[in-house]
């Protein structure tokens, strides 16, 4: 196992996992980790979309079996993993009336069973490891109370609570465990929600004349906080949620 500073936040030798890597907050993140010098395999439902050099991985975090086969097609690549970011995730609009069952239990599969299946996998990798981290992709859904975002709440709130827990768990074993909370980040998800309005662009004035900052938060500063949380650098913390909101959370705005 390669040697590794604890204050210089650079990744030499070290290997990350990136679910849902193949686009948005998760591709810049693989690219952040890339650029500090890990290995990196980017687990998605569309690894052909993943830019060299990261590795694409097909991988869908609602099957386990997916999950299992991805990481051992990792293990036989690099035969070992020390930084896992839970990212993939899905989103859903509305009230706790207007999605039906099945949309329930999919969301939830994806955002929250989704980070204990493929954390799970990745834990005997993981315990292995010297520099352990996992960073999951929260949001400032956890605990903002936004207005039609219900499903989406529940689970992201979930996030918040399964981070806290696996820090608790994991402690011991020299596993860091935090996540992320992102206000509104300009990604392809957002891009698509942008272009269903009758004037996006229009559209996309208005959501940036309501963030505290006049503007979106960029993948690549969520990305700057993931490495961070990853990084040996931060190894004093865990079990902790570093929001990258513009303020947001801090003067009690909501996105809406
Ligand atoms: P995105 O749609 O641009 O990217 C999501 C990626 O996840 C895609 O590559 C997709 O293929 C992958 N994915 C989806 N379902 C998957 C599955 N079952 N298995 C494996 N991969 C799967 O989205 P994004 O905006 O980059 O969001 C990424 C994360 O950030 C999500 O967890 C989201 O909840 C969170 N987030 C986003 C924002 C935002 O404003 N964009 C804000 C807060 C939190």
């Amino acid at each position: 196992m390669p040697e590794v500073s604890a204050h210089t936040g650079e990744f030499g030798g070290l290997v990350a996992a990136v679910t849902g890597g193949a686009s948005g907050i998760g591709l810049a993140a693989a690219r952040a980790l890339a650029a500090r010098g890990a290995e990196v395999a980017v687990l998605d439902l569309k690894p052909d979309d993943v830019p060299a050099p990261l590795t694409g991985l097909r991988c869908d975090v609602t099957d386990a079996t997916s999950v299992r086969g991805a990481f051992t097609a990792l293990r036989e690549r690099y035969g070992h993993l020390d930084v896992l970011v839970n990212n993939a995730g899905i989103g859903a609009q509305g009230t706790v009336a207007d999605n039906d069952e099945d949309e329930w239990h999919h969301v939830l599969d994806v955002n929250v069973v989704g980070i204990a299946r493929v954390t799970a996998a990745a834990l005997p990798l993981l315990r292995a490891s010297r520099h352990a981290a996992v960073v999951n992709t929260c949001s400032i859904a956890a605990t903002a109370g936004l207005p039609q975002r219900a499903l989406y709440s529940a689970s992201k709130g979930a996030v918040l609570a399964l981070t806290r827990a696996m820090a608790a768990d994991h402690l011991r074993e020299g596993i860091r465990v935090n996540c992320v909370n992102p206000g509104t980040v300009d990604t392809p998800w957002v891009g698509r929600l942008l272009d269903a309005a009758p004037d996006p662009e229009a559209e996309r004035a208005a959501l940036s004349a309501r963030q505290p900052t006049g503007r979106l938060v960029t993948a690549e500063e969520v990305a700057g906080a993931i490495a961070y949380l990853a990084s040996p650098a931060s190894g004093a913390t865990t079990g902790t949620a570093l929001a990258v909101d513009g303020g947001m959370d801090a003067l009690r705005l909501r996105p809406a």
